[in-house]
C-alpha cells in the first residue's frame, strides 16, 4: 500500500486483538492513517511478528505500529530485544510504518530496518525544552522516513517552538510530526497539519485518548474542519482556563462552517493573559505568525483583559470586564457581549422599562446583567450573601441591595439567578432562593445553562412563572461576538443546536 498524504491519525488503544481489528476498520472509515498501540494489547503474542498479520491484513488505511516503553508513555514492559524485533520485522512485512524512539535508534538499525518505513521519535513528558532546536538537529541526523517531536506544553507559548520546528522542517524538506502535549498545546494539534506536520494524532472516541490533550477524530474533522485549514485561515478562539469543555468552539465553528468562512475557532488554555497578548496578539511583540482576528475571554481573565487591550468600549468599562477582543490591524479592542447576551433574551419576553428586577448574586455575571438592565430602564435590587460585594454594586451602579434571605414573593416582575447555585457538578438540584419567592406571571431567568432546567427554573415553572435558561444568554453573547469578528449576522438557531449537542442536551431546554 502506498502511503497517502496523511493528516488525522487515529490512535488505536484497544485492549484485545479483536477490538483492535474493529477499531482499525472504524479508523479506516473516518481517519487518514492509524497508529496501532501494541503496548495496550493484553492478548497479543509479542514474541511473534506474524501475530500482526491477522490484525493488519485487509486494512484500508496506512498503519503505524508502536509499542511504547513505560518510561516513554507506554503501558507495558516488553523485553527490549523482542519489542524492537517486533516493530522492525512487523513494519517490513505487515505495517506501513513503525515508530522507534530516538534513544533506541542504534539498536534498531542493527536489525536492518526498512528506513522508508521508519518513524524516529523524541518525547518529553515534562516540558518543551529550550534546546528543542538542537534536539531537532540531532534527530534529523538519524535517517528515517519521518521524524517526530512531542513535548509537553507547560504554557501556551510552548506552541511557538513547535510551529517554528515545523517551519524549519519544511525548509529542510523533512517530514516532521511535531506537537505539544497537554491542554495548553491543543492549538499545535489542530493547526499542526496546516503548517506542515505530517499528521496529528486523535482518539477514536472520547475516553480512548493515548496522550494528554488529544481530541477525537470526529471533533478534528467536523468541529475544526482540519482538512480545510491552511496557514492563511483566519484564527478565532477562546482564552481562559479551563477552556476544554467550553461550548464556544462548537457554536462558533458550526456558524463559521455554515457561512463557508475560511476561519477556525480554537480552545486556547491560557494561564497568563499578559504573556499571551505579548506572544500571540500584539502586532509589535507577537512571536506567532497567524491570522488572528479576535477571541473570547473567559474565566479567570475577563478583568485582566481590560488592561491588555488598547481600546475598551463603554459597556465593557461599565461592566468592569472584557469578554471579547477584536484585532483590527495594529489595534486591539475590548468589548463585553455578556451584557447584550444577558438582556436580549429577556427583552424579547417583556419591556424592561420600569420592570422590578431582583438580581441574585453580585459577581461578574451580575454586573453584566445590572449594566444591561440599567440601559433598559429596569428598577433593580441586588440580593447577595456577601454585603461587601453588594455595597460595591450599590456604590457603582446606584442600585438597591438587600440580603439574600430577605428575597420574598410578590415584589418583583423578574427574578434573575446570577450565582452558580444549581450548576451540574457544583450544586445540582439546589436553588439560591426559596420556592415561595416565585409568584405566577413573574419571569424567572437562570444564567446557569448546564443543566438547562435547574431547580430554580423547576420551582419557578411549578409556581406559574415564565422561565428562561442560561442557554439563551450563552448563544446570544456568542452571536454578538460572531458579529463583531465577521460583520455577519450569526446563525443563532444553528449555534443553539451546536451548544446543546456539545453539552449533551437532546431536548428543547428551559422553555
Ligand atoms: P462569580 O463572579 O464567581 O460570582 C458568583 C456570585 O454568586 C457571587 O456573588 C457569589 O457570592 C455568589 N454565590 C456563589 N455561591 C453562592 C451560594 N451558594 N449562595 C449565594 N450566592 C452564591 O461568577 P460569575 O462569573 O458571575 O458566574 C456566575 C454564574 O453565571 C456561573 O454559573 C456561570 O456559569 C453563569 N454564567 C452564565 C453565562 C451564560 O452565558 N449563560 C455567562 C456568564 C456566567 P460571593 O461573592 O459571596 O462568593
Amino acid at each position: 500500500m502506498s502511503p497517502i498524504a496523511p493528516k488525522i491519525c487515529a490512535v488505536i488503544t484497544a485492549r484485545t486483538c479483536s477490538d483492535a481489528r474493529e477499531a482499525l476498520a472504524l479508523a479506516g472509515s473516518c481517519a487518514d492513517i492509524a497508529e496501532l498501540r501494541l503496548d495496550y494489547l493484553e492478548d497479543f503474542d509479542f514474541e511473534n511478528p506474524t501475530a500482526l498479520r491477522p490484525l493488519l491484513e485487509g486494512r484500508n488505511i496506512p498503519v503505524i505500529i508502536t509499542c511504547r516503553l513505560p518510561e516513554e508513555g507506554g503501558i507495558r514492559k516488553v523485553d527490549e530485544g523482542t519489542r524492537l524485533r517486533l516493530l522492525i520485522e512487523g513494519a517490513k512485512d505487515y505495517a506501513d510504518y513503525c515508530d522507534i524512539e530516538a534513544s533506541r535508534y542504534s539498536e534498531a538499525t542493527a536489525l536492518n530496518p526498512d528506513r522508508s518505513k521508519l518513524i524516529v521519535s523524541y518525547h518529553n513528558f515534562s516540558e518543551t525544552p529550550e534546546k528543542i532546536d538542537e534536539i531537532y538537529s540531532g534527530l534529523l541526523r538519524l535517517p528515517a522516513a519521518v521524524h517526530k517531536i512531542a513535548t509537553r506544553a507547560v504554557s501556551v507559548s510552548d506552541n511557538i517552538a513547535i510551529f517554528r520546528l515545523l517551519e524549519r522542517a519544511q525548509n529542510d524538506g523533512a517530514q516532521l510530526i511535531a506537537l505539544a502535549m497537554g491542554t495548553p498545546g491543543l492549538i499545535s494539534r489542530i493547526l499542526g497539519p496546516s503548517r506542515g506536520s505530517f499528521l496529528t494524532f486523535a482518539a477514536l472516541e472520547r475516553g480512548a485518548e493515548s496522550a494528554p490533550g488529544q481530541l477525537t477524530v470526529k471533533d478534528l474533522k467536523s468541529v475544526y474542519r482540519l482538512h480545510s485549514l491552511t496557514p492563511s485561515t483566519t484564527i478565532l478562539g477562546i482564552i481562559g482556563n479551563p477552556v476544554l469543555h467550553s461550548a464556544s468552539p462548537a457554536m462558533h465553528n458550526a456558524a463559521l462552517s455554515l457561512l463557508g468562512l475560511d476561519a477556525v475557532y480554537l480552545p486556547i488554555e491560557v494561564d497568563e493573559p499578559r504573556s499571551f497578548f505579548r506572544d500571540f496578539v500584539n502586532p509589535s511583540t507577537r512571536r506567532m505568525d497567524w491570522n488572528l482576528r479576535g477571541f473570547s475571554v473567559t474565566i479567570p481573565h475577563k478583568i485582566a483583559a481590560m488592561e491588555l487591550v488598547k481600546e475598551i468600549y463603554q459597556p465593557a468599562l461599565n461592566a468592569g470586564a472584557v469578554n471579547t477582543v477584536v484585532l483590527d490591524g495594529e489595534v486591539t479592542r475590548g468589548y463585553n457581549t455578556d451584557i447584550q447576551g444577558a438582556i436580549e433574551p429577556l427583552a424579547r419576553l417583556r419591556s424592561l422599562a420600569g420592570a422590578r428586577c431582583a438580581v441574585i448574586g453580585a459577581g461578574g455575571a451580575a454586573r453584566a446583567v445590572v449594566c444591561g438592565l440599567i440601559q433598559n430602564g429596569g428598577n433593580i435590587t441586588v440580593f447577595a450573601r456577601n454585603p461587601d460585594r453588594a455595597s460595591d454594586m450599590a456604590r457603582q451602579f446606584g442600585v438597591n441591595v438587600a440580603p439574600l434571605e430577605s428575597l420574598n414573593n410578590g415584589k418583583f416582575d423578574v427574578l434573575i439567578n446570577t450565582t452558580p447555585v444549581g450548576m451540574g457538578g457544583h450544586s445540582e438540584d439546589q436553588s439560591p432562593v426559596d420556592p415561595t419567592a416565585f409568584t405566577p406571571g413573574v419571569i424567572a431567568y437562570d444564567l446557569v445553562y448546564n443543566p438547562p432546567v435547574t431547580r430554580f427554573l423547576k420551582d419557578a415553572h411549578l409556581s406559574g412563572c415564565t422561565t428562561l435558561s442560561g442557554l439563551d444568554m450563552l448563544v446570544a453573547q456568542a452571536g454578538a461576538q460572531f458579529k463583531l469578528w465577521t460583520g455577519l449576522e450569526p446563525p443563532l438557531e444553528l449555534m443553539m443546536e451546536a451548544a446543546k449537542r456539545h453539552l449533551g442536551f437532546s431536548h428543547q431546554a428551559g422553555k
